[in-house]
């Protein structure tokens, strides 16, 4: 089978669906999700639902067999991860599977960011593990900004600290197709990708296309990282996630999120989403 973990998941309901999409029939298809109830329209569609809890190691014995193609979303538990995926990589590596797909983070064991070093240490799990790999090193996704809009418009401001650092994001979709390309494709074997969109932004770009597709008057502004962490946090943001974030802004403005490989496009053969239709499709057509 072609194992999917974080099924119930953005990305991983996309890649199920895209499975679908390529002629994957369902009963080929495993989601591992740790709520049934979340999964009952993959079910329903035939979807073969294997439960399991990336911090219960015990719920991950049988969740893999022999041969099965499997791709480890990583998990959204930030600071539990890497005990959570080597649980994941153990059980895999137990049951023989014959791949194991792991998405990671641009620029893998070069980026020296706050949010990489859980991929970096989950990457060498599963080199360690000696089992077939890929390594889907996802760049941001649209969504990331897309999704958070309403206070863009309410203030009529993008805040942050990543100066003209350049973001060569791509929607969840464009990810999700990439996973899709290696999981049914052939020759993906120990080869690591650098996923990343087209065409790389930036913040004041953003606060632009936001404006102009709003027609509203929205600017970036530009904020020292203290500054920007007492934003965040003022707005609710629990401070750890705070700290994640103005050092993700940190790692943007040294460049480290610009992407620029081209693997993404190349391996799911057409251009990846343009910022704009995301920004089009948040704001409602
Ligand atoms: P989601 O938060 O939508 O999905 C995360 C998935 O992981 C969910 O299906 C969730 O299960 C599952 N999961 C989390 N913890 C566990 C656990 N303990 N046991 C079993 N399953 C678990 O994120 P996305 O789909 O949007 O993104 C996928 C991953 O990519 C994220 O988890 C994160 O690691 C990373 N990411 C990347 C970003 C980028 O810009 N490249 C941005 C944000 C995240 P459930 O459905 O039950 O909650």
């Amino acid at each position: 089978s072609i194992v999917v973990t974080g099924a119930t998941g953005h990305l991983g309901r996309l890649v199920v669906q895209g499975l679908l999409d390529a002629g994957v029939p369902a009963g080929q298809i495993a989601a591992v999700v740790r709520n049934k109830e979340k999964a009952a329209d993959l079910a329903d569609r035939g979807v073969e639902l294997r439960v399991a809890d990336y911090n219960a190691p015990e719920t991950l014995a049988g969740t893999f067999a022999a041969g099965d193609k499997v791709l480890l979303i990583s998990g959204s538990e930030i600071g539990r991860r890497v005990p959570q995926h080597r649980a994941v990589i153990d059980a895999a590596r137990a049951a023989g599977v014959a791949h194991l797909v792991y998405t990671g983070v641009l620029g893998g064991p070069d980026a020296d960011f706050d949010l990489a070093a859980e991929h970096k240490a989950t990457e060498q799990a599963v080199l360690d593990s000696g089992l077939p790999y890929t390594f889907l090193r996802n760049g941001w996704y649209h969504e990331n900004y897309t999704e958070n809009l309403a206070p863009v418009l309410a203030h009529g401001a993008v805040v942050g600290s990543a100066d003209g650092g350049r973001i060569g994001s791509a929607a969840r979709a464009d990810y999700a197709a990439a996973a899709v390309a290696v999981l049914t494709g052939e020759g993906h074997e120990g080869v690591a990708y650098e996923l990343s969109g087209d065409v790389a932004w930036s913040l004041p770009e953003y606060a632009a296309e936001v404006a102009a597709r709003s027609g509203k008057s929205v600017t970036y502004r530009q904020v020292s990282p203290a500054e920007h962490l007492a934003v965040l946090t003022g707005a609710g943001v629990p401070e750890p996630v705070a700290a994640i974030l103005v050092d993700v802004d940190a790692a943007i403005a040294r460049g480290l999120l610009a992407g620029g490989s081209g693997d993404l496009s190349r391996l799911i053969g057409r251009p990846t989403t343009p910022l704009a239709d995301a920004v089009a499709a948040a704001l409602g057509g």
